[in-house]
Parts: C-alpha cells; sequence; structure tokens
C-alpha cells in the first residue's frame, strides 16, 4: 500500500545530510564539549560552530542563542524565566488564545504562583491583531507571547508590528517560532522580537533539540540549574550532536527557503482546490493567504475528524485530527474554538501539512481516496442518527 505522510507539522524526517553531519558526533567525536582536552575541544568547536550557523539564519549574535532541549523547553524558559527574572517588576503577561500548550500551560502554572495572564482573542482566521495586544498592555506587564504561525491552522501572524509596540511601552516580547522556521524568512531585528523559540525536528533536524534566542541584555533565570553549561543558562551536558544536526538543517533550509515555499503552497493549494472540487461541505479553517505553505486545515461538514483519519490511515494517508481525544470524549481544539468555529465543524476538523518529500502524486492518491472514505463515513453518521 502507498503511504503518504502529510502530518509534517507534528514531526519531519531526519535529511540525510542532517544525519550524515551528526553521526561523528555519536562515535569518533563524541567529547563532552566543556572538557579541556582535544577531545573537548573538538566538541566544542562543532558546537560553536553551529551556534554561529543558527546565529546568522536568524539574524542574531552567537552569544543570543541557547541550546535547549526542545521547543517545549524554550517557550518554558522564556516565559518562566523572564516571569521570574522580572517578578518585582511587575507580574503580568500577555499571550494569545491560540498559543501551543507549551505555551498555555507553562501560563497557567504561572497562574498558579501569583502571575497574571491576559489571553488576547483572535479573529476569525486565527490572527492576533496589534491592537488588541495594544489594549492589553498594563504598567505591570512585564512579557508579550505571541506565536509567529499555528501549529494547527498555519496563520501567520504580524509579530513584526507586535514587537514593535512592545518595545515602544517597554515591554519584552517572546515569539514560538517553532511552526514558522525554516518556512518563511526569520530575523530577529526585523520582526522586532526579544525571545524566540525553535525546535529541531520540524526542520528535518532531530528530536531532542531546541534553541533559544535571547537578545543580548535580557535577563531570565535558566529553567535548569547545575553546570556552568551555554553560559549559565542552561545547565546539562550538551546535546552537541544535536545542535550539529540543528544547524546543518537550517543551512539547507536557508539554500531552499523560496524553493521551499513555491513547492508546498502549489501541493497545498492543489489538495485543497481537489478536495473542494470533490466534496462538498468542506470549510477552511486559518487565514486563505496569510498562512503557513504547507499547512491546511479543513472541517468536512457531517463527521468527526478523528474518525477520517483513522480511514486514511487505513488507506496509508497520515493527518492529525483539529481535535484532542480527552477522556474519551473529543474536545473540539482551543485554536477553532478561539476562531469561532462552531463546535461540529471543530470536531470536523482534519489538518493536512505538506513537507519537502511530498509530491504532487501523493496528493492525487489523498485527493483519490477522501471522497469516497467522506461518504462512506457520512452515510454511517446519517444512519445513527
Ligand atoms: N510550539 C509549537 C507552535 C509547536 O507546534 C510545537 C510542537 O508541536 C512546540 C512548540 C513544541 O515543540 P517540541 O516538540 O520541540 O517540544
Amino acid at each position: 500500500m502507498r503511504r503518504v505522510y502529510l502530518d509534517h507539522n507534528a514531526t519531519t524526517p531526519v535529511a540525510p545530510e542532517v544525519l550524515e553531519a551528526m553521526l561523528p558526533y555519536f562515535s569518533q567525536r563524541f567529547g563532552n564539549a566543556s572538557s579541556v582536552h582535544s577531545f573537548g575541544r573538538e566538541a566544542k568547536r562543532a558546537l560553536e560552530d553551529a551556534r554561529e550557523t543558527v546565529a546568522e539564519a536568524i539574524g542574531a549574535r552567537a552569544s543570543e542563542i541557547i541550546f535547549v532541549g526542545s521547543g517545549t523547553e524554550a517557550d518554558n524558559t522564556a516565559l518562566k524565566g523572564v516571569a521570574w527574572a522580572l517578578r518585582d517588576r511587575g507580574r503580568h503577561i500577555v499571550t494569545s488564545r491560540v498559543e501551543h500548550k507549551a505555551v498555555l500551560e507553562t501560563c497557567h502554572f504561572l497562574e498558579r504562583h501569583g502571575f497574571e495572564v491576559t489571553y488576547v482573542a483572535v479573529d476569525r482566521y486565527g490572527m492576533v491583531h496589534p491592537e488588541a495586544v495594544r489594549e492589553a498592555l498594563r504598567d505591570d506587564t512585564i512579557l508579550v507571547s505571541v506565536m509567529h504561525a499555528n501549529n494547527e491552522v498555519g496563520t501567520v501572524n504580524p509579530i513584526a508590528e507586535i514587537g514593535a509596540l512592545c518595545r515602544e511601552r517597554g515591554v519584552l516580547f517572546h515569539t514560538d517560532a517553532v511552526q514558522s522556521f525554516c518556512k518563511l524568512p526569520f530575523h530577529v531585528d526585523e520582526l522586532n522580537v526579544d525571545l524566540a523559540s525553535f525546535s529541531g525536528h520540524k526542520v528535518y533536524g532531530p528530536k531532542g533539540v531546541g534553541v533559544l534566542y535571547a537578545r543580548r541584555g535580557v535577563r531570565f533565570e535558566p529553567l535548569l540549574h547545575g553546570g556552568e553549561h551555554e553560559r549559565n543558562r542552561r545547565a546539562s551536558t550538551v546535546n552537541v550532536a544535536g545542535a550539529v544536526g540543528f544547524a546543518r538543517a537550517v543551512e539547507l533550509a536557508a539554500g531552499r527557503l523560496e524553493q521551499e515555499v513555491a513547492h508546498l503552497t502549489e501541493l497545498r493549494d492543489r489538495l485543497w482546490e481537489g478536495i473542494h472540487q470533490r466534496v462538498e461541505d468542506v470549510h477552511l479553517n486559518g487565514h486563505p493567504e496569510k498562512r503557513l505553505p504547507g499547512t491546511l486545515n479543513v472541517s468536512f461538514g457531517g463527521i468527526e475528524g478523528e474518525s477520517l483519519l483513522l480511514s486514511l490511515d487505513m488507506k496509508g494517508v497520515a493527518a492529525s485530527a483539529g481535535s484532542a481525544c480527552t477522556s474519551g470524549s473529543l474536545s473540539p481544539s482551543h485554536v477553532l474554538d478561539a476562531m469561532g468555529v462552531p463546535l461540529e465543524l471543530a470536531r470536523a476538523a482534519v489538518r493536512f501539512s505538506l513537507g519537502a518529500g511530498n509530491t504532487r502524486e501523493d496528493v492525487d492518491y489523498t485527493l483519490e481516496i477522501l471522497p469516497e472514505i467522506v461518504q462512506r463515513l457520512r452515510a454511517l453518521s446519517e444512519m445513527s442518527r
């Protein structure tokens, strides 16, 4: 059976070039980057080269790049770290209702520990408007965190404007750029960000490595205490192979960003147009234009997204649901809910996320099997009424 992977927002395969770059750091160049001997120095050199590469890609200084364990860790460090460091200046944080759980749950934690959080509303496309952020700012606001692009619907936020207004008010601005990285240009000065989170496994790099960008002078308390790694900002022996892999992934992406965007946009639009032509009662979730090139979130009226996913999986197509299964009942995604998508349609949502390895044939195969599955599920749900 043909297997088609349309879930690249969940994770991506490691690119062969990335794997090749990493391999020596598991075997002959296994040194601890903190050791002073030649093995250590060799690892340290690779680590610092990787740091340079990542810094250059986003217009930052090498000293502003901190290697961490994941996108989640970068988000946690940014939010908890700044909150702790600036708690005497203020205890109010602004974020949006559509953030990833790595940000939302961290905010909930902070609320349990004496901070106040304002969750800014979004429009029907899931976009956060700078005006809404401006209205949420208070004299005791210490941090604003708004994601660059949404992982479920792909909507891209005007973060340069949000960053600019934060700077005007002297408030730090963090963005979760896990989904936009290597898909959209990212330059820390052009986007006015003070802190940003990135993850290796979303960009054809390995799992278990992420990056936190923290502008020079931004104070934050580390999440992990211990050794003096990463200039005292993240204790723990550094994952050198991971950092090398991350940097190689970034290099590869930088060299083919334009082609990749064109490729993904073409496939995404082909998929949507095909669905739209072949299936009735379908709804596009997310911004029609200001959206990640490979992300397509669609609600199929009258069916559960989960059932559609399972049927697609049986035919070899891997996608993802717009709803999460909690304690046996399907709860709609908080993103679609914030966008005002009616419950029925939120439950009927499926996310297709395309990637570098996808072809037109993948899209055409999906379009070939999809109408019949939808028809069958709709008939079943009619019968059970
Ligand atoms: N932020 C966003 C927007 C994401 O999509 C994800 C992963 O799904 C994360 C953070 C978490 O990244 P990681 O899986 O590296 O912890």
